[in-house]
């Protein structure tokens, strides 16, 4: 009765940047394979599924955004989880198991994921399967790929047990699934032999005994050649070694060519998270001086006119295009230079056999091809190994072939790990690096994810200056080396020092010029509240600042507010204000000093009370040297900075791009609370946690 039966389970995915819906949407994949079903929906999609009277067991991906929060999609799901009045049994019928991503960079590691499987526990789910937390800074699929492995037998017994739980017989359900097409994970894999590779070549037309003299001579070239391996060239073991690559995912994606003419979507469309505004950039003034070893940029935008609305501490993004000339060496590259301008239409392919194919939601039905690979794919994106695996298919070079098939294996994991992850290798790399891997354009559309807007916080208020934004960055650059010949730029950074570089006029470096701006060219944004990363609500409240390098940034809004409500209400009572700066020269990056004066402006006025500042790189002759980064300057303020935040009830804000300056701050304060109080350290850090829990002490810190 059950043997044609395909078993159902719940399958949630919670995305941000699309690599938790890639993962759900793999693991759907793989599940008819197993004799499975799996039933998937976004987490945000709470009208398809319903926990509360889930019987099947629930697998939910989901990922880890701004500090510790879960997705976006997430949020309603996680408040409703969290209603305080539901029972500890709530749940208690559910089997469940649960996939977080993460980026160990951060400092609340996988905490979307976390808070999720807490919560769950908390009212009584059971997990049928270990909780993953894969790792983005090492690579997601260390984690993901054995957990995806192990999950089928996982599954296979929570079936077990639930059905022993319905009354049925649990052989019969065993016998269902083990009558599976595919029983375990080893058989869904190609076992790539080089037999196998041989026959599957000579079905391509090349004669065996050719195929096999050239295998042998690419590997004695490798071997002898080239005692290190490359991203092209590999070494023994590996070289010689059978390879166990991922099965061929099945094409999903159908691109049509239209000769009709008619308008893009606007980028509105491409954007889910929120309402777009096109606003001008009215000003850019470089910050750091040209031997600076970083150039960082301040923006003004012109929001006047338009709704968007912002608080000191928020964020937003800016929709950005990808390289010009990148996008013409792909086309060039896929054969379709002259096909720039033409229309294309998208859809899933009829009859499709991949499970759950949906159309990718950021690619329109409709638009241009050079719309598509401008605004739409990250083609800069590193490759995941299923689109290595599916390039295998469309190289024609057989030393080329082996090469992509041992870094998508099992057996050429490290290889992968250095040569594409760790050297963010992107698609034109490799495709400069194996020329005869000729893509198709589905398989672009497939396998890129999206483009993503970049956030950048704002560094203004909209009290000081009402209708005026800004917000400051460093041109992200990426030097050539080995892999990449060519040296480049970061996408949006690259991007916005192209198109503010004629408002750039060294003459006219200052923020208060009172020359109009001649530029017409706008940018598209959005907004990204912050939750917590705001002013304190009681402004007799002191507070701490640390923002090394760009991470002054919101701090300069912080500080604008301040004054402008100082100015407003001289009845009320201000508490005192830290600001703790480091960059590396003194006389090259310190920001908002050498080109804007704003820092001295707020000390002057009595706004900012106490400002400390370090530079990293300048050299001394002082006898005892002077500290060098914030977390060492933080350290000689110990007294004070306990006073504020244990006796005055103050917050202390940490911005910045590295993980290290974020660690390096908190491990200081924690040494600060041990010492001040005279407790352990362990004792130290729970004050730290609990100082974060009532969010006194916040970070907004990105990579
Ligand atoms: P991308 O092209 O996205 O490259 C950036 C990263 O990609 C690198 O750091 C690296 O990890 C990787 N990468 C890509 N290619 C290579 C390569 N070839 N070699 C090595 N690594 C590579 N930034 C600011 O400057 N100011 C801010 O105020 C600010 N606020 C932010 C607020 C939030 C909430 C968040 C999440 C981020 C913020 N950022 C800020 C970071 C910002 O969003 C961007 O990440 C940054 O500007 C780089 O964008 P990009 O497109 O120029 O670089």
């Amino acid at each position: 009765m059950c043997c044609d039966l395909k078993r159902r389970f719940l399958l949630l995915y919670a995305t941000q940047k699309g690599q938790a819906k890639a993962i759900a949407e793999e693991i759907c994949q793989q599940a008819g394979a197993h004799g499975l079903e799996a039933d998937m929906h976004c987490i945000s999609e709470m009208d398809k599924y319903n926990l509360e009277t889930e019987k099947d067991p629930v697998v939910i991906v989901i990922s880890t955004t701004g500090t510790g929060d879960p997705p976006d999609t997430a949020r309603k799901f996680v408040k409703k989880i969290q209603d305080t009045a539901l029972p500890p049994d709530h749940f208690a019928h559910l089997q469940y198991g649960l996939l977080g991503l993460g980026d160990s960079e951060y400092m609340f590691f996988c905490n979307g994921g976390k808070t999720v499987d807490r919560r769950l526990q908390e009212l009584g789910a059971q997990h049928f399967y270990e909780t993953g937390l894969a790792d983005d800074c090492v690579g997601l699929e260390v984690v993901v790929d054995p957990w995806i492995d192990g999950l089928w037998l996982a599954l296979k017994e929570a079936f077990v047990l639930q059905n022993k739980k319905e009354g049925m017989n649990s052989s019969d359900i065993s016998s269902a699934l083990s009558a599976a097409p595919v029983p375990s994970h080893i058989e869904n894999e190609l076992n790539i032999s080089s037999e196998v590779q041989k026959l599957k070549l000579e079905d391509e037309g090349v004669r065996s005994s050719d195929l096999t003299q050239k295998l042998v001579d690419i590997h004695l070239v490798a071997s002898t050649r080239d005692a290190e391996p490359s991203l092209v060239h590999s070494v023994p073991p590996l070289s010689q070694s059978a390879l166990n690559i991922p099965a061929l995912p099945a094409e999903y994606i159908e691109v049509q060519f239209q000769d009709t003419h008619g308008e893009n979507p606007h980028l509105s469309s491409l954007i889910s998270e929120g309402t777009t505004f096109e606003v001008p950039v009215t000003k850019a003034v470089q910050l750091t001086r040209e031997d600076a070893i970083k150039t960082a940029l301040l923006l003004e935008l012109d929001i006047a006119g338009t709704v968007f609305d912002y608080q000191p501490g928020d964020a937003f993004c800016v929709i950005c295009p990808n390289n010009v000339s990148e996008v013409e060496e792909l086309l060039q590259i896929l054969g379709l230079s002259d096909k720039g301008e033409y229309f294309i239409c998208v859809k899933v392919k009829q009859g499709t056999k991949r499970k759950g194919a949906t159309h990718p939601q950021h690619i329109p039905e409709r638009s241009t091809l050079k719309f598509l690979l401008t605004w739409c794919l990250e083609i800069r994106a590193v490759p995941k190994k299923a689109f290595l695996r599916a390039l295998v298919e469309c190289t024609s070079d057989a030393g080329e072939k082996r090469r992509l098939q041992e870094l998508c294996s099992r057996q050429g994991a490290s290889d992968y790990t250095q040569f594409i992850r760790d050297s963010n290798v992107c698609l034109l790399d490799l495709l400069r690096a194996f020329p005869s891997c000729k893509p198709s354009l589905n398989l672009l559309i497939e396998h890129l994810p999206k483009l993503q807007a970049r956030s950048y916080s704002v560094s203004s208020s909209n009290l000081y200056q009402p209708g005026r934004l800004h917000f400051v960055f460093n041109i992200v650059e990426f030097p050539a080396c080995p892999t990449r010949p060519v040296a480049r730029k970061g996408v949006c950074t690259g991007w916005l020092a192209e198109l503010v570089a004629p408002l750039l006029n060294p003459n006219k470096n200052t923020l208060d010029t009172k020359g109009i701006s001649t530029s017409t060219e706008k940018i598209s944004i959005f907004s990204r509240p912050n939750n917590t990363f705001h002013l304190p609500a009681d402004p007799s409240v002191p507070f701490v600042m640390v923002g090394p390098g760009t991470g002054i940034s919101p701090f300069i809004g912080f500080l604008q507010h301040r004054q402008k409500l100082r100015e407003e209400h001289t009845d009320w009572e201000f508490g005192e204000t830290w600001l703790f700066f480091g960059c590396r020269h003194q006389d090259r990056d310190y920001l908002f000093k050498q080109v804007h004066y704003e820092l001295k402006c707020f000390l002057e006025n009595g706004t900012l009370t106490h400002l400390k500042v370090c530079f990293s790189r300048d050299s001394t002759t002082a006898e005892v040297a002077p500290p060098k980064y914030v977390q060492d300057v933080i350290r000689l303020y110990a007294k004070e900075i306990a006073r504020v935040l244990l006796k005055e009830g103050g917050y202390f804000y940490v911005c910045g791009d590295k993980k290290h300056m974020a660690d390096g701050v908190s491990d200081a304060v924690v040494d600060i609370l041990s010492m001040e109080m005279e407790a352990d350290k362990l004792e130290a850090m729970k004050i730290l946690a609990t100082l974060r829990e009532a969010k006194r002490y916040l970070q907004d810190v990105w990579s």
